[in-house]
């Protein structure tokens, strides 16, 4: 076992467990807090991390929900934020979801992804995939608007034969439906986050498959990496721990479940033991 491997190795004496990745019907996921936080219980984790895109409406019911249950839960955010090409997502862990002034700023990214997502609807029209708005805002529910919704619709109504064929056809990037997002970049994400006390962690670093970009972010102010995710080869997790010991950060991990979205509901596929939730706790 190699140095670095062994320095995280957990204690075995503590049996507890989390998953750090969790998104509900406040974002994209189709479960309500509540829901995640049964399913957690029955999966026997002691904690889980609450993260929608752009939004903490999650928290406050899972945390009630959690009480209930007795499993811990994480308050945190998923940031989106863009840098050249790269849609990147920063966590804020800990984030004070209780402030009113990072409630307004959250509310003022809902209502301009509501506009985007419409003029996204507007562009599929004059590609002939007649989108039925309506049941965009209907199937978002409480949740951000976004990709994920209209795509479920272009299925629905028969214009794609599957969800990631709504991606590579219309909505991914460079494709005639794409909108860009507003333009918050790295750096502005991790202020922000910091400023209402969170923990700012890059999630799904591999993902924007750019090495040099994770160093980049790390100067940028990040603190953390989500080095355990369920498509993570082992070469990739020595390398993200590797980076974790030279830069002095911390690790975590989940499932990124959102709830069935992606085939399965995924929560309980991956847990971290809860030491790796102490050490963030200790990054505050
Ligand atoms: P949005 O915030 O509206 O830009 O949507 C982003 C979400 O869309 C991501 O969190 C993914 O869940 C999903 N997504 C983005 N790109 C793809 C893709 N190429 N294939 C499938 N899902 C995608
Ligand atoms: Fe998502
Ligand atoms: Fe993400
Ligand atoms: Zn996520």
């Amino acid at each position: 076992m190699n140095l670095f491997r062994s320095i995280f190795k957990p204690v075995k004496t503590d049996m507890r467990f989390c998953d750090l990745h969790i998104h509900t019907v406040f974002s994209d996921g189709l479960l309500t807090p509540e829901q995640v936080v049964i399913k957690a219980k029955e999966c026997g984790l002691s904690a889980i991390g609450i993260v929608d895109h752009d939004s903490i409406g999650g928290v406050e019911p899972a945390k009630r929900q959690g009480k209930k249950e007795g499993l811990e839960v994480v308050p945190a955010v998923e940031m989106s934020c863009v840098l050249g090409e790269n849609d990147i997502h920063i966590i804020g862990y800990y984030i004070d979801y209780k402030n009113k002034k990072l409630k307004e700023f959250l509310a003022d990214i809902q209502q301009k992804r509501v506009a985007r997502a419409k003029s996204m609807v507007e562009r599929l029209a004059k590609q002939g995939a007649r989108v039925d708005w309506h049941r965009v805002l209907e199937l978002a529910g409480v949740g951000s608007v976004g990709r994920p919704h209209i795509a479920q619709v272009l299925v629905e109504e028969g214009y794609v034969s599957c969800y990631d064929e709504a991606f590579w056809k219309f909505l991914g990037y460079h494709c005639p439906a794409y909108v860009p997002k507003e333009k918050l970049s790295p750096k502005e994400a991790i202020k922000l986050i910091r400023r209402f006390h969170g923990i700012p962690v890059l999630a799904h670093p591999m993902s924007y498959q750019n090495r040099a970009m994770i160093s980049f972010l790390i100067d940028e102010g990040i603190v953390g990496l989500e080095v355990w995710r369920v498509e993570h080869t082992e070469n990739e997790i020595n390398f993200l721990l590797n980076l974790v010991m030279i830069r002095n950060l911390v690790a975590v991990g989940g499932s990124d479940c959102h709830g069935g979205r992606k085939g399965k509901i995924l929560i309980g596929e991956l847990k971290i033991p809860y030491q790796y939730l102490e050490r963030l706790k200790h990054a505050r």
